[in-house]
């Protein structure tokens, strides 16, 4: 090879190579003369602001070859006559729907006017325009160009923000799987980096904390050892300069090499620093103005995710866990087969304490009691208040000893100003692999606690297996609850659902009762363990239904009754075929029946839960998620369930007054909204929560305020005094 060969090679490759920011064409001609001449035309020319790089191919399956390699041609050239008089069209179906090139845009040339293709091919395969040869003078050349260029600016700008809309949709829907602030924040810089095509590098994330001011949650390459620190100390003067900006204009900062986000929902504010190093196109503009918009409703969800657990698991008076807290640490010792002991401390008198003196001394005793039990072993042990005047210690056996605990327990507590003394019982537990779980731990430790207090033993009781012929009291009251089913004794009562906005009646809850046994409470989780309650579930769905018909043959307006569903019935491979028998046994149409399904259940498999609701819906049934907010779902979950509405727990409710903030019921109602259901209120007791859920849209409500659960007759009494009804 000659060095002038050589030289020609390398200038053919560079040529291939693309200008970067130029258009990309390819001209396909099996003449030489005509890639020279178009060559000769199109020289430096720019077209819409912008140069032209052509790249050559001379035959159909070089061109193929080369549009295989590069997917951003705007423009092909391609002469209709080549190798064969079909190889030009051949060409063009291939690219169109083998290559699936949709955006690249055809510019057909030939020589002889006689092979112009059918009209019907130029629209099949979207080609541009169609000249001979000759026709293409220079200017004509240039104008045709300029066109299909166009053309394809606004095809790619389209596919460009559909993509790019995808792409937030998917982020946004992987952000509400975050539970925690700070995975959060470490998706949004991912996720802002993935559809912006920018490295992870210089991007920031921080949010307003009432005491801390300004602090970085996330931050990723050279800004990442700023994380969890104030944003005042990150030494870069410009940055903080725009952030300051955008908050004190309170928007988005787009500027030459950098963009700030500004995010605020609620009575939260964040802002996103991205080092972004060029302008943003106006496209991507919107993309990150769209994802800015959703981050925010997507974080107060982590927000309430993060609240919600934490409500879940703590007592709220004390601050120490609640029973499902210590459940959770319970398990998971016995799953990892820890050694430790629980001690359960029962106050006697506690009730005494509270009617004689008043609440307020009654919650400083329990505030007193937790605080000794904090300095005793707030560093090796785990805490808990699981009821009223029961406390919980978890932790190594040396610790827990019955001795040092009471002599703990037997000094003076100061409540309100007044000295106390207590007595108290003590009921102790091995925590065991054997236990199986740690509800089981609990249960056991629970008997040795009624021991205690039964037989008055002062130092404490140790659970011991024989104990556990209590079962022998369980299985005889299984047997009742099978009798009872049997001779329908059990009776279903119903208790009012009210609209807020019209005061009419929404519905009602059928709530199952067994005259003389226990309060479901207590006999419902027994029918779960003795496999009774699919029956009993079957039972309360009929007898609903018929009572529903009942009142609507009284001319009684009562849109739907609501029943609740336990898993194992809803799991049942009838349960549907078994829920439409008993609305057509009662005449009734589907959409007067609503299920509630809990937490629990939304959460078991997925799949095979999505399935059966949908097919419930599909038959027009309703269906609530009940008590809210005690599981810890995640929203992005509850986001795929087909749901009418969301019944909000008694704790969520207890306690809100009109002109008092009820963060956490807001952001419920919030989420409610946002995943367009309708909300209701359980448990409302007095006219200031009522008020409450008014002021701030809830749409239903349920509780003592309107009416307690009753039985048929006693609510046919009630209808006939509700005004709206
Ligand atoms: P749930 O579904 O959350 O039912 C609401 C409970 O709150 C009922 O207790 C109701 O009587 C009570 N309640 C209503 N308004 C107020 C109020 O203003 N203040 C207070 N403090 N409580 C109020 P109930 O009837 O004891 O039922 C307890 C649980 O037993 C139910 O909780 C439900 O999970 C279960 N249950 C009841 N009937 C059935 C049934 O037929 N099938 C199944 N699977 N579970 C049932
Ligand atoms: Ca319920
Ligand atoms: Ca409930």
């Amino acid at each position: 090879m000659t060095g002038e060969e050589d030289k020609l090679v390398f200038a053919l490759e560079d040529e291939q190579q693309p200008v970067a920011g130029s258009w990309q064409l390819l001209v396909v001609d099996d003449d030489q003369e005509v890639h020279q001449s178009t060559r000769f035309a199109l020289g430096e020319l720019r077209i819409l602001g912008r140069p032209l790089n052509l790249l050559h191919a001379h035959s159909a399956a070089e061109a193929a070859e080369i549009l295989r390699q590069h997917q951003d041609i705007a423009v092909v050239l391609l002469d209709v006559v080549m190798e064969s008089t079909a190889a030009g069209l051949e060409l063009v179906r291939l690219i169109r729907q083998e290559l699936g090139l949709t955006k690249v845009r055809l510019v057909l040339r030939t020589g002889q006017p006689g092979y112009a293709p059918e009209l019907e091919v130029i629209e099949r395969f979207d080609i541009n325009d169609y000249r001979t040869k000759g026709e293409l003078t220079q200017a004509r050349l240039v104008a045709t160009l300029t066109t299909a260029l166009r053309a394809y600016q606004q095809i790619d700008t389209i596919e460009h923000s559909r993509q790019g809309l995808e792409l937030v949709v998917k982020a946004c829907n992987q952000l509400m799987k975050f539970k925690g602030l700070a995975d959060f924040s470490k998706g949004v810089l991912t996720q802002i980096a993935g559809f912006l095509g920018l490295p992870p590098d210089g991007i920031l994330c921080a949010e307003y904390e009432a005491e801390a001011g300004w602090w970085v949650v996330g931050a990723a390459g050279r800004l990442a050892e700023h994380i969890h620190k104030p944003l005042a100390q990150v030494p870069e003067p410009g940055l903080r300069h725009s952030v300051e900006k955008a908050v004190l204009e309170a928007r988005h900062q787009f500027a030459g090499d950098h963009t700030v986000l500004y995010l605020a929902s609620g009575s939260h504010q964040g802002v996103v620093y991205l080092a972004t190093g060029r302008p943003l196109s106006a496209a991507d503009r919107q993309l990150v103005e769209l994802f800015a918009a959703n981050i925010a409703t997507c974080h107060a969800n982590v927000r309430l995710m993060e609240a919600m657990s934490k409500v879940a698991y703590t007592d709220p008076l004390t601050g120490l866990y609640n029973r499902a807290g210590m459940q959770q640490q319970l398990d998971e010792d016995v799953a990892q087969g820890h050694a430790a002991v629980l001690a359960l401390i029962d106050l006697d008198q506690f009730a005494d304490v509270n009617d004689a003196l008043g609440h307020e001394t009654g919650n400083g005793l329990l505030l007193a009691l937790a605080r000794r039990l904090q300095e005793a072993f707030g560093q090796e042990c785990q805490l808990a208040r699981l009821h009223a005047d029961v406390f919980a210690v978890l932790g190594p056996a040396a610790l827990l000893q019955a001795q040092q605990l009471s002599s703990l327990l037997n000094r003076p507590f100061t409540a309100n100003g007044q000295q106390l003394v207590l007595h108290h019982h003590l009921g102790f537990c091995p925590v065991t692999a054997d236990a199986g779980s740690g509800a089981n731990v609990l249960r056991r430790a629970n008997i040795a606690l009624n021991k205690a207090k039964l037989h008055l033993v002062e130092r404490g009781i140790w659970f011991d297996d024989s104990m556990e012929s209590d079962t022998a009291a369980r299985l005889d009251l299984v047997r009742r609850l099978r009798q009872a089913l049997d001779n329908e004794e059990l009776a279903v009562h119903y208790q009012p659902q009210i609209c807020l906005d019209s005061r009419k009646l929404m519905g009602m809850e059928a709530l199952v009762r067994w005259p003389g046994g226990p309060g479901p409470g207590d006999f419902i989780p027994l029918a779960e363990y003795a496999g009774l309650i699919i029956p009993l579930g079957l039972f309360v769905l009929r007898r609903a239904c018929r009572e529903l018909a009942a009142l609507d043959g009284q001319g009684v307006k009562m849109p739907h009754v609501s029943v609740n569903v336990s898993l194992a019935q809803f799991q049942a491979a009838d349960f549907i075929s078994q829920v439409l028998a008993a609305l057509e046994d009662a005449g009734l149409a589907p959409h007067r029946l609503e299920l509630e399904i809990t937490e629990s259940i939304a959460m078991e498999d997925p799949h095979v839960v999505v399935r059966t609701l949908r097919e419930l819906k599909g038959h027009g049934i309703r269906v609530a998620l009940d008590d809210f907010g005690t599981g810890y779902s995640s929203l992005g979950h509850l986001n795929t369930l087909p749901l009418d509405r969301l019944k909000i727990d008694r704790r969520f409710v207890t306690g809100l007054a009109p002109g008092q903030e009820g963060p956490l019921m807001s952001l419920i109602l919030g989420v409610a909204k946002s995943l367009k259901l309708e909300s209701i209120a359980e448990g409302v007791e007095n006219s200031d929560e009522l008020a409450w859920l008014e002021a701030a849209g809830c749409s239903g409500a349920q509780g003592y305020l309107f009416a307690r659960p009753m039985g048929s007759q006693a609510l046919a009494d009630w209808l006939a005094t509700w005004p709206q009804g």
